[in-house]
């Protein structure tokens, strides 16, 4: 299988390939050059394990890797999770499932991709012989899943930047506590947006991206996307065929990474009547669902920080396949809306998506009185898709982290704190923490002395 841009600028690239660039080199998405069709596979996947699931799929798609090894990267990926079904499927109710997606090492699904290009990235280093650098900026979230992703990689040193201060202590405790010599968590004195000015400066001096192999850990890899469509599979083998005929997943969305991955696998057959998009009040994909107008506006903090986003970087590839896989028409579209205009879409019924967005007094009170019906916390993020249960359907709402995560929140809700043991374990480590000024050449500085 090759791999081709959203814009048509680059053509004929193998797996391994598209997951080291992470961006095509004309600014596109990578995609598969064509979808394959995984009906015929169904009745065999029912019986395998998350980590044989994973490998199955993804020897559609890595057809660079043998399927020995791929076998080996799920393996490891998924062995800290501490759940022994890696995303457990909870009943709530007669209509309403939960697909906890929340058993990796830093409690957010966001782990699911993660762990797994961890290995993906080690394979590369196997392959070519040059160490990598990985440098991101984070909010939170993707740093600290970035961060157990990589801990203990041969050849892999991995540097997050992030605003010193903003992030939750249980974030920070995540990239600050992991004990592994080729991590380095750094608190930049300033705001998340002057780390990611920071970022841009460094990969923009080439000289410099070179002499240290640094590598993006980004939300547009297609390798996280793949990774991602795992659960909407393994969730659906586990239902009766009754109820596999009515399924609707209700995904809590910011960036669309979550939600175009079960789109893509319904794309490649399975069977899914509808998607929800529960967004929180910074509305752009509710916005768009209802209107067709894709028009980005201002960020507004909100109680379910990870999906405070007004442009949804993945949206590209949905709008790939809208545009009948057109890369001219992509580039255009992408052009437009970089230059802070709108995109107006013509044909969205057809593909199944319904849209819901909460605000912070409403999520509030979901996490009050989903914990007085049902006894189980919903986290901030997971509260949002409550609007998105459909009468007469299989809901499957993913669960993007645990409660423990935002205890503040939660406190606020129903007047106690949740539990995690793996937050506890994390208060006794010891804390590795640099700071810093914002100024990129001292962020340049310290990495070379570090390596
Ligand atoms: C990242 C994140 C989201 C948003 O997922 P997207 O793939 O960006 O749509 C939702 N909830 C949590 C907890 C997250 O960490």
């Amino acid at each position: 299988m090759k791999f081709k841009s959203t814009r048509g600028g680059e053509t004929g690239v193998t797996f391994c390939e598209a997951v080291a660039k992470g961006l095509a080199e004309d600014g596109g998405l990578f995609l598969p050059d064509s979808l394959p069709d995984i009906k015929p596979h169904l009745d065999n996947f029912k019986k395998l394990s998350y980590s044989e699931l994973c490998a199955e799929f993804f020897s559609f798609f890595a057809t660079d890797i043998p399927k020995s090894k791929l076998i080996e990267h799920a393996n490891n990926a998924y062995s800290n999770f501490d759940h022994k079904e890696i995303a457990p499927l909870k009943k709530m109710g007669k209509e309403l499932y939960i697909l906890e997606l929340f058993h990796g090492p830093t409690l957010a699904f966001k782990d699911f991709a993660l762990q797994f290009l961890g290995n993906l990235y080690e394979e590369q280093i196997s392959r070519t012989n040059a160490p990598i650098t990985v440098l991101g900026a984070t909010s939170g979230d993707t740093g600290a899943a970035a961060i157990h992703g990589l801990i203990g990689k041969k050849a892999v040193n991995i540097f997050i930047l992030y605003p010193n201060g903003r992030v939750s202590p249980l974030q920070e405790f995540q990239m600050t506590r992991t004990e592994a010599p080729n991590v380095y968590p750094i608190a930049i004195s300033g705001s998340f947006d002057d780390a990611q000015n920071i970022l841009k400066d460094i990969f923009n001096d080439l000289d410099f991206k070179k002499q240290v192999g640094l590598s993006a850990i980004n939300s547009i890899n297609l390798a996280r996307i793949l990774a991602q469509c795992v659960y909407y599979l393994y969730s659906w083998l586990k239902l009766s065929e009754k109820e596999q005929q009515n399924v609707n997943f209700i995904v809590p969305s910011g960036n669309f990474g979550n939600v175009l991955s079960g789109w893509l696998i319904h794309k490649m057959g399975l069977p899914v009547k509808s998607f929800h998009i529960a967004a929180n009040q910074n509305d752009i994909l509710d916005r768009f669902y209802k209107t067709g107008n894709y028009s980005p506006g201002i960020v507004e903090p909100s109680l379910a920080p990870s999906m405070d986003i007004q442009i949804a970087s993945n949206f590209e590839r949905l709008l790939y396949y809208m545009e009948k896989e057109n890369p001219e028409a992509v580039s255009d579209i992408m052009e437009t809306i970089k230059g802070g205009g709108d995109y107006t879409a013509s044909d969205l019924k057809a593909y199944n998506f319904t849209s819901s967005k909460t605000n912070d007094t409403e999520i509030n009170e979901t996490i009050k009185s989903f914990y007085k019906d049902h006894d189980y916390i919903l986290d901030p993020h997971t509260a949002c898709g409550i609007k998105g249960i459909k009468p007469n359907s299989t809901n499957i709402l993913l669960s993007t982290a645990h409660p423990a995560k935002f205890p503040d929140t939660i406190k606020e809700a129903i007047k106690k704190h949740p539990k995690s043991d793996t937050l506890e374990v994390l208060r006794n480590k010891k804390e590795t923490k640099y700071e810093m000024a914002a100024d990129a050449n001292k962020v340049k500085a310290f990495i070379l002395e570090h390596l």
